[in-house]
């Protein structure tokens, strides 16, 4: 039985049916959008921007401190439509209310300073000249979204989208629809005006409609394999996207890391959200000298996490069956290449939904997929090295380049080693993953991880057109460089092409 189920009616309608992952009971419907519809969604989202865009930066951030204010308002509501398509714990509904509403908050404050126009001098033309760098709004932002977080990353780039002052179409994976649904229904709540912020539902189908709909950029969170066609789509059309695709992170752990604090946080970074986070851990490398203390603390800490389908939950059920499928067969696989399982590797007995135990595995090798493709779920593949150098070959040896870990009881070593990560973010002693939650830091991939930047400044600004004019302020009424061209100028040219490149002052001046 299949968690999202597509059928057509006689009139041509698309229609979808889902199930809650953990009791697998029926939670809804929906209907796609055709192409007619997305387009005419673009349509009033266009005209919409006009006045948005014309808004000032305090206006804008009003109302994005309402929305906030909205969420908070029915944060129980929120909550429950996004354990309901998900089968997330509470505690991990309110991790993503927490992200929506910090970057909200965070983007209202701070996107003026980033995006205000700013002056500045011209170097070889100082003092006659200056440069002017405008911030202007790309238009339509369509955002596509995965099904692992389906609430803040949908309302993370909706913030700084909106803040740029642009109008946003948000197409939520078709396996968790109600999460954009509800953030739509505090969108109207918070008084946004209409077309600034909509919704269309469907799957790949309707994601290419919106790539083709007539949008100025596409911000896409995903697959890489949908990113590479994202991304394709994006080129055939000359439009903008930016791709925050998967990761394979790794952690490692140094012969001097603090158990105390390395086994609960590896633990932590690689099941928090039964492991489908694309920054989660899902390569351990720990040196030989600690490996078997190392093993033995984190089974028998996995063994304790609790995955209780009526009750008490730390690693959920996963989110969708596919996913699954993919989990069991690395585990399978890599168990038949002679990986040896030390704790679950296998469905919850007696479960009704989803559930697949948090699982540890050891003697992995880099052959192995569960050591190179991405997992997205609840496995942790420990590999012992020798040493550093090797634990960091081994880290960067795979397509990705997402986040990782370091792990270890010099914080200025830890520092050296996360810098030799090929990884687009990392983090020491702690999870790779807070990245993301860090506004001031802009977050992106490296190799098959993704182009371009979400959050920060470089996230900010990839949501603007960004205009640099030049202005002429006072100096000759002829140009040296203008017609007509003749051998005097030329050689006052070459005069000062000597004194500018040359000198103290043509140094200090640039
Ligand atoms: P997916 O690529 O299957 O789908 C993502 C979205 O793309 C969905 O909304 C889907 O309907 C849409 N889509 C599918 N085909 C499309 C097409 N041809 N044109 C336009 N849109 C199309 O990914 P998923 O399974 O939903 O999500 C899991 C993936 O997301 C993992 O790889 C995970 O690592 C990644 N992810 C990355 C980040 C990040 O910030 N880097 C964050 C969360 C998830």
């Amino acid at each position: 039985m299949a968690l999202l189920e597509r059928s057509q009616n006689e009139q041509g309608e698309v229609l979808f049916t889902l199930k809650h992952p953990g009791t697998l009971a029926d939670i809804g419907k929906f209907t796609a959008a055709n192409a007619d519809m997305v387009k005419d969604a673009t349509a009033k989202a266009h005209k919409a921007q006009k006045s948005w865009g014309a808004l000032s930066f305090a206006a804008r951030a009003v109302y994005i401190n309402k929305l906030k204010i909205a969420i908070l308002d029915r944060m129980d509501d929120v909550v429950a439509v996004i354990c309901k398509e998900t089968g997330k714990p509470e505690a991990e509904a309110l991790a993503e209310i927490a992200a929506a509403c910090d970057s909200m908050q965070y983007y209202a404050k701070h996107a003026e300073k980033t995006l205000k126009e700013k002056s500045s001098r011209v170097h070889l033309m100082f003092p006659f000249k200056k440069l002017i760098t405008t911030y202007h709004p790309k238009g339509v932002v369509g955002v596509i979204t995965p099904w692992n977080f389906p609430f803040s990353m949908g309302a993370n780039p909706l913030a700084q989208a909106l803040m740029a002052g642009n109008t946003v179409i948000l197409k939520p994976s078709e396996v968790t629809p109600f999460s954009a649904l509800i953030l739509a229904e505090l969108c109207v709540e918070a008084g946004l005006p209409e077309g600034v912020f909509q919704v269309v539902l469907g799957d790949g189908v309707t994601g290419a409609a919106l790539i083709d709909s007539g949008v100025n950029k596409i911000h896409f969170t995903g697959s890489v394999k949908t990113g590479r066609i994202v991304g394709e789509a994006c080129g055939k059309r000359l439009i903008p996207c930016t791709l925050e695709l998967g990761g394979k992170d790794p952690a490692i752990v140094c012969a001097d890391a603090d158990l105390d604090r390395a086994v609960p946080g590896v633990i932590n970074s690689a099941f928090f959200n039964a492991g489908q986070a694309c920054a989660s851990t899902e390569r351990v490398y720990v040196m030989e000298s600690i490996a078997d203390d190392f093993i033995r603390r984190v089974v028998e800490e996995v063994d304790r996490l609790r995955q209780d389908d009526k009750g008490e939950i730390d690693v959920s059920c996963m989110i969708w069956d596919n996913q699954l499928r993919i989990v069991e067969h690395q585990v399978a696989e890599a168990i038949e290449q002679g990986a040896t399982l030390l704790a679950g590797g296998k469905r919850k007995e007696n479960a009704e939904g989803l559930f697949y135990q948090p699982t540890v595995l050891t003697d992995v090798h880099h052959n192995m997929a569960i050591m190179q493709d991405e997992t997205f779920g609840p496995v942790l593949p420990i590999m012992r090295v020798a040493d550093e150098e090797e634990a960091l070959r081994l880290a960067n040896q795979t397509s990705y380049g997402l986040s990782g870990s370091i792990w270890t009881g010099d914080t200025q070593h830890g520092l050296d080693l996360a810098r030799r990560l090929h990884t687009g973010c990392a983090a020491v002693n702690d999870f790779g993953g807070l990245c993301y939650g860090a506004a001031e830091g802009s977050f992106g991939g490296r190799g098959d991880s993704g182009i371009g930047y979400v959050n920060g400044e470089l996230g900010l600004t990839s949501f603007c057109q960004i205009q640099h004019i030049i202005v002429h302020r006072f100096g000759p009424k002829r140009e040296q460089m203008w017609y007509p061209y003749d051998a005097k100028s030329n050689e006052g040219m070459k005069k000062f092409f000597n004194f500018f490149f040359r000198s103290w002052i043509g140094k200090f001046m640039t």
